[in-house]
């Protein structure tokens, strides 16, 4: 995607480690327009595979997600990290390892929000290693909902977060697809959407 790819160059500043930093228009500071234009990209790639969910994970993918589900005239869940005294009913959980914060921590979601009628398509900001994709997948599963899609915003293809994905038999779509951060450049793959 174009313009994501534009504001990647102009106002992504590398990290060490192999990290990006896009804090001033995702994960911290958030453009709504931007936001809008990617959800509705999702929503325009997988509008013809009935989904009837969005599910993302607190806080980076809400922003995405919301506009997708917008599109698609469904509701959004993002899972939670932490468990609420508000959620008293049965949850769905699986464990994830953070790649940015080198934790593992218990995400879940409600119950009553996914069932085997659902049909998801899951969204997330980043694609690393997979594993906050992987939990949100389990989740899914958990409940007997088969995941759909998989709408990445920023891929770093030179991490595993692709494949492990793929072998899971799922459909990954990413709309900024990073080759590498290299001495501090950021360069691209062909994206997929
Ligand atoms: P994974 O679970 O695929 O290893 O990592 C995905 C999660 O880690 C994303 O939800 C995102 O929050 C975070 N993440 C991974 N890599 C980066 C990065 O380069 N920059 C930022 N800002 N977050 C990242």
């Amino acid at each position: 995607m174009e313009k994501l790819v534009s504001r990647i160059k102009q106002d992504g500043r590398v990290l060490g480690e192999g990290v990006l930093k896009v804090d001033s228009f995702i994960t911290h500071q958030v453009d709504p327009v931007l936001m809008a234009d990617i959800g509705y990209r999702f929503a325009e790639v997988f509008e013809d595979q009935g989904i009837t969910k969005v599910v993302t994970i607190e806080a980076s993918g809400i922003a995405p997600a919301i506009f997708a589900a917008q599109k698609l005239g469904v509701p959004m869940i993002f899972a939670r990290k932490a468990k609420s005294l508000t959620m008293d009913e049965e949850l769905l959980t699986s464990s994830v390892y953070s790649f940015t914060k080198q934790v593992t921590s218990q995400v879940s979601i409600s119950r009553k929000f996914l069932s085997s009628a659902d049909k998801v398509l899951i969204i997330d900001d980043f694609l690393a290693n997979g594993q906050a994709a992987k939990g949100l997948v389990e989740l899914c599963q958990q409940a007997g909902a088969k995941v759909d899609g998989i709408g990445i915003v920023i891929e770093k293809s030179f991490q595993d977060g692709r494949s492990l994905l793929e072998e899971m038999g799922m459909r990954v779509v990413s709309l900024a697809r990073i080759a590498s951060l290299e001495n501090a450049q950021v360069s691209f793959l062909e994206e997929d959407a």
